[in-house]
C-alpha cells in the first residue's frame, strides 16, 4: 500500500475513525467497541434496547478515555432502523470508516419442528440486517470517497453444519457468500469486505444456548483442538486487524477464530490422544 510499509503502520490508523458496531451492548460486540474506543476510534453503539444502548455509551465514555461512544438504538432487521443508524452516525461524526455487522441471534430447534416465522426471524436479523447495513454504509463511503472496511461476523457454523441449527447455519453460510460478492463489487472503490468466523465464545448468547441443555462446556472444550472456549477480546482483536490498514490487501476473506475447530475433521478418541500427548 502506498505510504505504508513495515514499521510505518499499526493500529494507530484506527484513531479518529468512525466505527459502527451493531449489537454492541453485550458479548463480542461490546468487547469490540471497547477495543476500538481504547484505540481512539469513535464508536457507534447499537442494540434493540434503548436503555442498554444509553447505559453502554455512558459506561464506555466514563471508563475509556480515548475516542467517543455514541448510541443509536434500532433493530437491524428493519431497513428504516438501519437508515437511522447510518444517518445519526453521520450527523454525529461526519463520516463512517468501519462497519462491524455483529448483531445476531441463535436458534436451536429440530428442523422438522422449526416454525417458518422463527426461521425467517433468524435470517432477517443475521443476514438481511447485515446486507441492509452494508449497502447503506457502502453507499455513504462511495459518496464520501472513504476507503473503508466492512466486517461481517459469521461463525464456524458458516463453514460447517450442525444438527438443529438450520436457521442459524443458513444465515451464517449466506453471510459468507454475501461477503465475497460485496468484496469483489466494492474493491474498486477501496472498500474491503471480510468475514470472521468465531468458534465457541463465552457470551450471553452462549450462556443462553448452554442453558437449553443441548451441549455442555465439556463438549465444547473436548471438541476444540485448543481445548478451551474463546474470549470475546480474541475476536475483537481480529476484527480490529481487518478494520485497520495492517490488512490493506485482505478482502473477501473468512478468518476462523476458533481454536482449530473447523480445521479438525477427525473423531473424538483421536483428538483426546493428540491432546494427551501435550499434557505435562
Ligand atoms: P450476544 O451476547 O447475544 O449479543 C448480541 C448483541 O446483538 C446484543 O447486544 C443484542 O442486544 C444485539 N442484537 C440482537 N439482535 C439484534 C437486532 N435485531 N438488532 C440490533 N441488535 C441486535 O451475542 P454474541 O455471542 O456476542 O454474538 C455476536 C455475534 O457473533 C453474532 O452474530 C453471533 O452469531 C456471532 N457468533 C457468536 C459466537 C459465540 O459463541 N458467542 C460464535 C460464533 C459467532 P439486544 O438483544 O438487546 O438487541
Amino acid at each position: 500500500m502506498k505510504g505504508g510499509g513495515i514499521g510505518k503502520m499499526s493500529f494507530q490508523d484506527l484513531k479518529g475513525k468512525t466505527v459502527i458496531i451493531t449489537g454492541s451492548t453485550k458479548g463480542i460486540g461490546l468487547e469490540t467497541a471497547k477495543l476500538f474506543k481504547s484505540l481512539g476510534s469513535n464508536v457507534v453503539i447499537n442494540s434493540r434496547n434503548k436503555g442498554d444502548v444509553e447505559n453502554t455509551v455512558k459506561v464506555l465514555n466514563k471508563s475509556i478515555e480515548y475516542g467517543e461512544a455514541f448510541g443509536v438504538a434500532g433493530d437491524v432487521s428493519e431497513y428504516n432502523d438501519c437508515q437511522k443508524i447510518v444517518e445519526q452516525s453521520m450527523e454525529k461524526f461526519g463520516k463512517i470508516d468501519v462497519l462491524v455487522n455483529n448483531a445476531g441471534i441463535s436458534l436451536i430447534a429440530d428442523s422438522v419442528e422449526l416454525r417458518p416465522q422463527d426461521y425467517e426471524k433468524v435470517l432477517r436479523i443475521n443476514l438481511f440486517g447485515s446486507f441492509y447495513m452494508a449497502q447503506l454504509v457502502a453507499k455513504n463511503m462511495i459518496k464520501n470517497k472513504i476507503k473503508g472496511s466492512i466486517i461481517n461476523v459469521s461463525s464456524i457454523l458458516g463453514l460447517v453444519g450442525l444438527p438443529k441449527r438450520a436457521a442459524y447455519v443458513s444465515s451464517k453460510f449466506a453471510l459468507i457468500g454475501l461477503t465475497k460478492v460485496l468484496a469483489t463489487e466494492w474493491a474498486p472503490f477501496g472498500i474491503r469486505v471480510n468475514a470472521v468466523a468465531p468458534g465457541y465464545i463465552r457470551t450471553p448468547m452462549d450462556v443462553k444456548d448452554t442453558g437449553t441443555g443441548e451441549y455442555t462446556t465439556e463438549d465444547i472444550e473436548g471438541r476444540t483442538p485448543m481445548g478451551r472456549y474463546g474470549e470475546s477480546y480474541e475476536v475483537a482483536y481480529t476484527i480490529a486487524f481487518i478494520a485497520s490498514d495492517l490488512s490493506s490487501y485482505v478482502t473477501g476473506a473468512v478468518i476462523p477464530i476458533d481454536g482449530g475447530w473447523v480445521a479438525y475433521g477427525g473423531w473424538d478418541k483421536l483428538l483426546k490422544q493428540i491432546k494427551s500427548k501435550a499434557k505435562p
